[in-house]
């Protein structure tokens, strides 16, 4: 800071003094004290987050139209524990994928692609349940155009059921059912159908816009249906991407292989990314080395909506990270080594989530419009009550949305939907987790606990109308 204001330490250091903070010369600042400091210097501070580094290293995202490809559908599988999530993933990978290929899914790179006729692909990204869908979110990367809810045809509409419909809502990502188990005994879709419905979730049949499909992923019996049925919904999504372009992506894992060093899973979203292509994701770059297929080939490109497992990377990237090519290595690791030294200096400043206290700020400034809540309670009739009376606080200014409901604690899956969607959590007779709480605090998700429901509305058109009533 000194440097940049072309004074002495040891005056900035007796500024600080003057404030009343001791520092020392290699201490870090906050900003506010950033700015205070700058102020006595008529300076102004402006601060950058990391991220942004990469908007000069990306073009332009308008792709011209006659440049797009139709792209393969990338799917989520979600739903209930012991409903078949796994059995359904399972399933087609060995039905669908590892038939054409001779010697079949030999590694897991994150994610697969079904190569069904007419180039009318699938990929289907290895982790089901929503937790991997949401913490990808939470860290801006949307990687699901589509999800497959898995709902099991003996047993009902379960919480995580419903959690997975909240979350893929919330992602503004469609959904398509797969009614599981069929072959079973005393398997009953029509119930389901209806449970479905009674969460807002119509299918086709009953005049709704969900598609359906009754399957085994014991048997087989309708996956070849639910295929299509994927295969009809993105085409209404008309999922395009121009291939011939530099390449970006997602990182879906990394991990440090004893041989190759750090190996990545990665998606292309756009581009073709090639063997020898210079790339940067997150505060690490590279030279692509090596791209596998899951067939464990060695492949020479990989394009949109298609995995690889990628070496070359110089550190250890985490999951949700863009990845994005640049012209050469060189400006490769200098975006890297700015972007970690920027990190460095802004482990203190994290993003900052809504919050009861700042809302009516952020109202007048004009920053938000809307206020996400999450509700956990005790008991149905509670939650809803509660949920009705707050939505009844939205007005033309501002629109109170409740983005998920449920019985039972705060856990860390309503903590990473409620970053994901910048929402605030309200736990009515209810508490959260050790984990959830924890989350909490580095996420800077404001959690608030009541016992009362008026206290509950109370509080959250205290916040709206906060103008009103200032803080004193
Ligand atoms: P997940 O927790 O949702 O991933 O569920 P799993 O795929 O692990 O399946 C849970 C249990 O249900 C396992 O014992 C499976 O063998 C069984 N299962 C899954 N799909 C079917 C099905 O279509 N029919 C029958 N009969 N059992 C199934």
């Amino acid at each position: 800071l000194a440097d940049l204001l072309d004074v002495s330490p040891n005056e900035i250091i007796m500024h600080c003094m003057n404030l009343g903070m001791v520092v020392s010369i290699n201490q870090r600042l906050e900003a506010s004290t950033i700015e205070l400091l700058a102020e006595q210097y008529d300076r102004e501070v402006v601060f950058v987050d990391a991220e942004e580094l990469t908007d000069d290293i990306e073009e332009d995202d308008d792709d011209d139209p006659a440049d797009l490809e139709p792209r393969s559908p990338v799917v989520t599988v979600m739903g209930h524990v012991d409903h078949g999530k796994t059995s359904l993933l399972d399933f087609i990978r060995e039905a669908k994928v590892t038939a054409g290929e001779a010697g079949g899914i030999t590694q897991h790179i994150g994610a697969y692609e079904v190569r069904l006729p007419d180039k009318r692909n699938i990929t289907f990204l290895d982790t089901p349940g929503h937790e991997a869908f949401t913490a990808m979110r939470a860290r801006g990367a949307q990687v699901t155009d589509m999800v497959i809810l898995v709902v099991a045809a003996d047993d009902a509409v379960m919480p995580q059921t419903i959690e997975a419909i909240n979350h893929a809502q919330a992602g503004g990502v469609p959904m398509v059912v797969a009614i599981n188990k069929m072959d079973k005994e005393g398997s009953n879709p029509d119930r389901i159908k209806q449970q479905l419905a009674d969460h807002n979730v119509i299918v086709e049949e009953w005049g709704g816009s969900v598609q359906i499909a009754e399957v085994s992923a014991h048997t087989g019996a309708g996956i070849d249906e639910l295929l299509d049925k994927v295969l009809i919904e993105a085409e209404l999504m008309e999922l395009k991407a121009n291939p011939n372009r530099k390449a970006s992506g997602i990182i879906l894992e990394s991990k440090v292989d004893r041989g190759k060093g750090v190996v990545s899973n990665i998606l292309i979203q756009k581009g073709t990314l090639r063997v020898g292509d210079p790339f940067v994701a997150g505060s690490y770059s590279g030279r692509v080395r090596a791209l596998e297929n899951e067939f464990g080939e060695r492949i020479d490109s990989v394009g949109p909506a298609q995995p690889a497992q990628l070496t070359g990377f110089d550190g250890l990237p985490q999951a949700g990270d863009k990845i994005v090519t640049v012209q050469d290595e060189r400006t490769a690791k200098e975006i890297a080594q700015q972007r970690q030294q920027i990190k460095r200096e802004q482990s203190l400043r994290k993003v900052k989530h809504v919050t009861l206290d700042d809302i009516s700020r952020r109202l007048a400034l004009g920053e938000v419009a809307e206020l996400n809540i999450i509700i956990k309670g005790d008991v149905d009739g509670s939650i809803e009550a509660l949920a009705g009376a707050l939505q009844k606080l939205s007005d033309e200014e501002v629109k109170v949305n409740i983005i998920h409901t449920g019985v039972g604690a705060i856990t860390e899956s309503d903590v990473l939907l409620a970053s994901a969607s910048d929402a605030i959590i309200i736990g009515f007779q209810v508490r959260p987790s050790a984990n959830a709480r924890k989350l909490a605090e580095n996420e800077e998700i404001d959690i608030r606990l009541f016992s009362v429901i008026y206290d509950a509305v109370d509080a959250v058109r205290d916040a709206l109308e906060g103008m009103l009533s200032p803080e004193v």
